[in-house]
């Protein structure tokens, strides 16, 4: 199956601005778009070219199928990928992949079940910028590593100021921002923390309420520390990673974004140099390419049903933290 004859599942802004055209780059085709709007499923069916529409129960069931891109809401990705998967139906998920660990473990067993691929639409593990910051480390440019600090504080849009600041579960930072810090920090670190403490604030104008803005602070059975600093209420300040090592540290400038940018600077006993990521195609079709080709048993998804169980677990414990004003700990 070179290229997969995809279903929609959620009429969402991302699926129109990243996925639908990541698809179609690839030469794949976007056959039908499910919505719980029957008049917004037929606006957004007119206006991003596709075909046919309906309800999330017609786009499973159809046979010209492959695989179902699941962007509802939060709230419904368990429900949306187990009714995929009992319809045979491959299923690419948006992040977070659920809001309990519960819920992703049932959403793994039923993928497991049905024989069908599962991956989490996290974006940034893939991308040409992570993958050399993972591969620095793993050649010992930095020595022993001993702490990260995510800068991952921007402006939420005005068009996606809605259900992130409305609803308590599926919104806030934490479920939307950290979740992504998460998703690099696991495959860099190769663990997850043992320990989690944060810090949230409501800064925004909206009245929000779900929390904004935090601040986590994570430590690791080995001693590594990791701060997060997430945010959707910060203007015109990048993002950015930081990796501090025994022998050196590796600056990443624009490190947490949508685009196909940013930087990395090495820095050791030699001096400092810019290292340029071999990989600057766009992120959504990294994601979109490498879960055809885990469908057709050629490697795996850049982030697997797996991958995003554990970044939610962490996502939950800094949310934990954040409402009880305690440490929590994370057993796998
Ligand atoms: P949107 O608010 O655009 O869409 C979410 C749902 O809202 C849609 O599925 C749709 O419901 C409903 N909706 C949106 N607009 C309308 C409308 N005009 N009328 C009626 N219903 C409407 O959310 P996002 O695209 O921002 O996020 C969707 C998912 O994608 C989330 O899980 C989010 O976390 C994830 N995401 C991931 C990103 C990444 O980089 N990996 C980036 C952005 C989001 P229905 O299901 O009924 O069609």
């Amino acid at each position: 199956m070179n290229s997969i004859r995809w279903g929609l599942l959620g009429a969402s802004d991302v699926a129109a601005t990243r996925m639908i055209p990541a698809m179609r780059r690839l030469g794949h085709q976007v056959v039908a778009v499910g919505s719980q709007t029957p008049k917004w499923a037929a606006t957004y069916a007119e206006r991003n070219d596709i075909a046919a529409f309906g309800s999330v129960e017609d786009v499973v069931g159809r046979d010209d199928v492959d695989a179902v891109y699941i962007s509802t809401i939060n709230e419904l990705h368990r429900e949306h990928t187990e009714l995929a998967a009992a319809a045979g139906k491959h299923v690419l998920c948006e992040k977070p992949l659920a809001l309990s660990v519960d819920d992703g473990r049932a959403m793994l067993a039923a993928c497991e079940r049905a024989g069908v691929t599962l991956a989490t639409n996290h974006h940034l593990p893939g991308s040409g910028i992570h993958r050399t910051i993972r591969q620095l480390v793993a050649d010992g440019a930095v020595g022993r590593v001993l702490a990260v600090r995510v800068f991952h504080a921007v402006m939420l849009p005005a068009r996606l100021q809605g259900w992130r600041l409305a609803s308590r579960e599926g919104g806030g930072v934490a479920m939307d921002i950290t979740c992504h810090d998460a998703s690099i920090l696991n495959p860099l670190l190769g663990a997850l923390p043992s320990d989690v403490v944060a810090l949230a604030a409501n800064q925004g104008p909206w009245g929000s309420a779900a929390e904004d803005a935090l601040m986590s602070t994570m430590r690791y059975l080995d001693g590594t520390l990791v701060q997060t600093h997430d945010a959707f209420t910060i203007a015109h300040a990048p993002t950015g990673l930081q990796v501090l090592g025994s022998d050196g540290s590796i600056e990443s400038r624009a490190a947490m974004v949508q685009e196909p940018v940013g930087t990395i600077l090495l820095r050791d006993a030699t001096g400092e140099r810019e290292v340029e990521p071999e990989d600057r195609r766009d992120l959504y079709e990294i994601s979109v390419a490498a879960f055809a080709a885990a469908v057709r048993g050629e490697g795996a998804p850049t982030a697997t049903g797996l991958d995003g169980l554990r970044a939610i677990q962490v996502a939950l414990a800094v949310r934990e933290a954040v409402g009880s004003g305690h440490r929590v700990s994370i057993t796998e």
